[in-house]
């Protein structure tokens, strides 16, 4: 067992505070990091806010996270002192299923333990990357290559993967049209991801705003939503629609967007429901569906694309005090476009 200091909420939609949490001892796989840096995910923020239902507390969230190795349990073979690693939103999951040997821990039939908000195999809380120390698997340690800053690639761990996966998955790619609904910190890394993938890529934001930067990331095309004439001269454009929004949005008029047989992919995980017309997806035999991250050998395959090809997180680096008006940001959508904590910010005393 061994101390570290972490930021965490004592209750649902408490604020974070400075602590001390125990990170178990060693075992013969596990690695122990010296986290450099933890982005902070929207869905963070949900889970502390409980807005996807009951979660786990007192929690200490982050999912996004890079650092070195400091030690090694007696039997990793992977991972040595002193390399750059990094972790994301799994940190156990049974080996053995189906889903796990295929790679896609995501979806292990006896259930993915999260790296926080969860209950590990052991039947201890997970406690995540907002920490200056983390205990993991090496089988759920990532390599981040050289060319990657840890700063600016710990927000790949969450949100780089899981726009890369259905981006992939779908076929985004040249003669392709891919429009990316919001550009968060989701958004942000499916635009430099479409493009590097050879897609025609679009941006729709609710704003003019960030069209500057929309273009710097790689998006051939941007349109305010908010302008009325906007969807309306789009319907029919493309062949998949990425949507990274983490609130409500009038499906209808989006899926409307697609070609037929074009498929809107939802990543974005608001706490209401859905609403579409039948007609709107039988019409063009349209398809509407979700994506949940991605693997473990997926996101080393993300890490090493995104150095192949010049591609990271455009990030704000805070310390530990900025992080709660960083939450209340991130819902305002006023961050360019991931907030990482510098965790060596986290104080002793709360
Ligand atoms: P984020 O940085 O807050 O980005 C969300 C974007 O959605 C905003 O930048 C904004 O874009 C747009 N938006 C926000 N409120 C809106 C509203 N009321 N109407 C229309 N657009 C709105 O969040 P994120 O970290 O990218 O996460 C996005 C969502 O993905 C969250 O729900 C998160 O929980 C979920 N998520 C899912 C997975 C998965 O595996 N599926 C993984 C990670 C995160 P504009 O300002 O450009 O309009
Ligand atoms: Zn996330």
């Amino acid at each position: 067992m061994s101390r570290t200091l972490a930021l965490s909420a004592a209750h649902a939609g408490a604020k974070l505070e400075p602590g001390v949490i125990e990170r178990r001892a060693l075992r013969d796989d596990d690695v122990l990091i010296d986290v450099a840096y933890a982005g902070i995910c929207h869905s963070d923020i949900h889970q502390v806010r409980e807005e996807w239902g009951t979660a786990i507390f007192p929690m200490v969230p982050g999912h996004e996270i890079a650092g070195v190795v400091s030690e090694v349990g007696a039997a990793v073979s992977g991972f040595k002192v002193g390399d750059r690693v990094g972790v994301g939103c799994m940190v156990d999951s049974c080996g053995e299923c189906a889903f796990c040997k295929d790679g896609e821990e995501q979806y292990c039939t006896k259930g993915a333990v999260m790296t926080y908000n969860g209950t590990g195999y052991d039947g201890e809380e997970t406690k995540g990357g907002y920490s200056q120390q983390l205990v993991v698997s090496e089988r759920f340690a990532l390599r981040i290559p050289d060319a990657l800053g840890l700063d600016v690639a710990a927000p790949l761990l969450c949100a780089g993967i899981t726009t890369y996966n259905p981006l992939k998955r779908w076929g985004a790619g040249p003669g392709k049209k891919v429009a990316v609904i919001g550009m968060g910190g989701l958004g942000h890394m499916a635009v430099q991801i479409a493009n590097a993938m050879g897609a025609e890529v679009s941006v729709l934001s609710r704003t003019a705003d960030k069209q500057q930067d929309g273009a710097k990331l790689g998006a051939q095309h941007y349109y305010a939503t908010k302008d009325e004439d906007t969807l309306p001269k789009l319907k029919g454009t493309f062949d998949l629609i990425i949507n990274t929004v983490s609130a409500d949005l009038a499906m209808d008029d989006y899926v409307a967007l697609l070609r037929p047989l074009g498929a809107m992919v939802n990543v974005g995980i608001p706490s209401s429901p859905y609403s579409v017309q039948p007609g709107s997806l039988v019409g063009g035999s349209r398809v509407l569906a979700g994506s949940n991250i991605g693997g473990i050998a997926q996101t080393q395959e993300m890490l090493d694309f995104c150095a192949e090809h010049g591609i990271a997180s455009v990030i704000e680096t805070i310390s530990a005090d900025e992080v709660n008006l960083a939450y209340d940001r991130v819902v305002s959508s006023d961050v360019r476009y991931r907030f990482v904590i510098d965790t060596a910010t986290i104080p002793a005393q709360g």
